[in-house]
């Protein structure tokens, strides 16, 4: 990596040797003031391709003319619609494509999926996650526990960073699956904690909890398309995330599953069916008896949300030409950049930043806690053209992501901070 300096001639500079330059101007960038926003917020509401229009225009138009028949007639046929999304999404994603589909929203997919993979017994009963959750999760894992009959102190166990840490250490992880080792049903974590931005080792917590006997999934929320996953690989039994952050989807839009393909000839796993579970050749015999298909598919209940996927499609196809592999290549940099300038201003106000997100375990996002700082200082970025994310009581949450924002926009960043602390 580059020795880097913070100028504004050195970030441009870098903008000049980026291979993706050419996609920031693919994107709507929110304006402040008649020029661009120093947007950081894409890991929480993606921005929208200028291709998605398009995109959504093509569905209204094949809806307006053949009604109905859309679903046959439509440039892209509604009723297997959700099929021209999966190779696309399973590379983003690291699984075969029958591992992978679109459907429902993250929470809903949660719940579907602990339907199959949440089978507590009175010996093996708990659930192990991350302490502080975002908030969907943890009443997902609480009303699976209750749902069961099972009592939420003794069912889940929250694994929190050390005193006066943020990091959770992952032999923390690895000494509760193995003390919990005849009890434990369920691991369930977010890929990269939303918070402190900390990535976990996906692949040796899959292990050790397959060591124990216990099935393991990962909530994916912020690292679908933020890093490079190998969900096939790393032997996960299932995972789900939303397409709205940094897969630019848009607000709401239609969420990812992920089962592996060991739990697709198992027809005795129990599971919510719906009419878009069962086999495609029959489906519309309206038989009486459910015959699921073998694939991630059969989880599907409802026909697919053509709007929403037409908008993730306009995002998705930038995604595949892009590749993973660029993106992540880049987000490092950007990101050390982005703690460079952090602590180039920690030097000239007595480290008055502090991030949080650990150096070896993260993606783009870095969590800064602004010492003695308040809301205040949220506020006077916002009104200087910077989206950043607060976090109650002072975590600014930084997500320089690698698609659309340029070294620039940190140079910026840094700037204004200096300038407001
Ligand atoms: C964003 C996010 C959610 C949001 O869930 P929805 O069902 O899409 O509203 C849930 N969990 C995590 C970890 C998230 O980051």
């Amino acid at each position: 990596m580059s020795t880097f300096i913070n100028t504004l001639a050195f970030a441009k500079q870098l903008d000049s040797q980026d291979a993706l330059q050419a996609y920031r101007q693919k994107f709507h960038i929110p304006q402040h003031n008649g020029s661009d926003m120093i947007y950081f917020t894409g890991n929480s509401l993606g921005l929208q391709p200028k291709t998605t229009k398009a995109y959504l225009d093509q569905e209204l138009l094949d809806w307006a003319t053949y009604g109905v028949e859309g679903h046959f007639l439509a440039k892209n046929p509604w009723v297997s619609y959700h099929e021209i999304l999966t190779d696309k999404t399973a590379k983003i994603v690291g699984a075969k494509s029958s591992e992978v589909v679109m459907m429902n929203q993250l929470t809903v997919n949660l719940h579907l999926l602990m339907v199959s993979f949440y089978r507590p017994t009175k010996q093996r009963y708990k659930i192990l996650c991350e302490a502080k959750a975002f908030p969907s999760d943890q009443y997902a894992l609480q009303s699976q526990v209750k749902f069961h009959g099972f009592s939420l102190d003794d069912a889940i166990i929250e694994i929190a960073p050390r005193e006066g840490e943020y990091e959770v250490k992952h032999e923390d992880i690895y000494k509760a699956i193995e003390a919990n080792k005849d009890s434990l049903a369920l691991i369930m974590i977010g890929g990269v904690n939303y918070f402190s931005g900390q990535v976990f080792d996906m692949k040796a917590i899959t292990e050790a909890g397959h060591k124990a006997g216990a099935i393991v999934g990962f909530d994916l929320a912020h690292a679908a398309g933020n890093l490079k996953l190998e969900l096939h690989d790393w032997n996960l039994d299932f995972a789900a995330w939303c397409s709205y952050k940094y897969l630019n989807a848009g607000p709401g839009s239609v969420a990812g599953a992920f089962v592996h393909e060991k739990h697709h000839e198992n027809t005795d796993l129990p599971l919510f069916a719906g009419w878009w579970g069962h086999d495609k050749a029959e489906r519309f015999k309206m038989a009486k008896e459910f015959n699921p298909i073998k694939s991630v598919e059969r989880w599907q209940m409802s026909n697919a949300p053509i709007l929403s996927m037409a908008a993730y499609k306009a995002s998705l196809d930038m995604f595949d030409e892009v590749g993973m592999d660029a993106l992540n290549k880049k987000s490092k940099e950007l990101t050390a950049y982005l703690e460079f300038v952090v602590e180039e201003i920690n030097k000239q106000k007595n480290n008055c930043l502090e991030i949080i997100t650990p150096k070896e375990n993260r993606g783009c996002q870095l969590s800064i806690v602004a010492h003695g700082q308040g809301k205040a200082l949220f506020n006077k970025l916002m009104e200087n053209g910077v989206i950043p994310d607060w976090r109650e009581p002072n975590v600014i949450r930084c997500a320089p992501v690698p698609m659309y924002n340029s070294f620039e926009d940190v140079y910026r960043f840094g700037e204004i901070l200096l300038k407001l602390l």
